[in-house]
């Protein structure tokens, strides 16, 4: 399937969650498209004022540009929601059917599904799932990553990528699990945690990936 405008808009909405410049570049690597398909997108995508080149950030979108990824979001969550309490996939193979669905369900359909499913906050992932129409604000923000201090925490949200929910599973880390951080190793880059009566070394690139809250 060829990348539509939809995922362009998503992809570069992700690139702007991380650091550095957005470039065409990086858009072909983690779309696995030609360099000239991006450009042509681009071109696209400006004059249809979603997105906007800028000198140091490369590439940021416009409220327009913002509203549509919300949308797109919107549904996504939505439709994992119903995979996993309604037709009982798991948390880990409900994003390709999702990312399916997101592109072809019509508004109606999301928002009778949405009101079917009770106005769920957070997808299986712990996303937010924005109102309608909404901007999209992550309520689950500080990973892992992030805290400076030793203690009790829930896990409250995981990026939505196959490998990393594959490593949790693993580790019999799930969802909402309340763990403790035992050391911070700042020379090595680990988080050694206890969960479960059981203890993991986590490298600082997976708990970048990792949201949690106090408790
Ligand atoms: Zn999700």
């Amino acid at each position: 399937m060829t990348p539509n405008k939809e995922d362009y808009l998503k992809c570069i909405h992700e690139l702007g969650e991380q650091n550095g410049k957005i470039s065409n570049k990086k858009i072909a690597e983690m779309m696995q498209v030609s360099a000239p398909a991006v450009s042509e997108m681009i071109k696209k995508m400006i004059a249809e004022e979603l997105i906007v080149k800028d000198k140091t950030l490369g590439y940021y979108l416009t409220k327009q540009g913002l509203l549509v990824v919300s949308d797109l979001y919107r549904k996504h969550r939505l439709i994992e929601v119903f995979l996993v309490n309604h037709l009982h996939y798991t948390a880990d193979d409900i994003h390709e059917e999702a990312e399916v669905l997101e592109h072809t369900v019509s508004t109606t359909f999301i928002d009778r599904l949405d009101q079917m499913l009770g106005f769920p906050r957070f997808c299986p992932h712990g996303g937010t799932i924005p109102p309608k129409g909404e901007l999209l604000v992550e309520i689950n923000q500080t990973t892992l990553g992030n805290i400076k201090k030793l203690g009790h925490y829930q896990l409250s949200r995981v990026h939505d990528d196959f490998k990393l929910l594959k490593y949790l599973e693993e580790h019999h880390l799930a969802m909402n699990s309340q763990i403790e951080l035992l050391t911070i190793d700042d020379f090595a880059q680990t988080y050694h945690i206890s969960y479960d009566n059981q203890t993991l070394t986590i490298p600082k690139i997976i708990a970048e990936q990792i949201y949690v809250n106090p408790i």
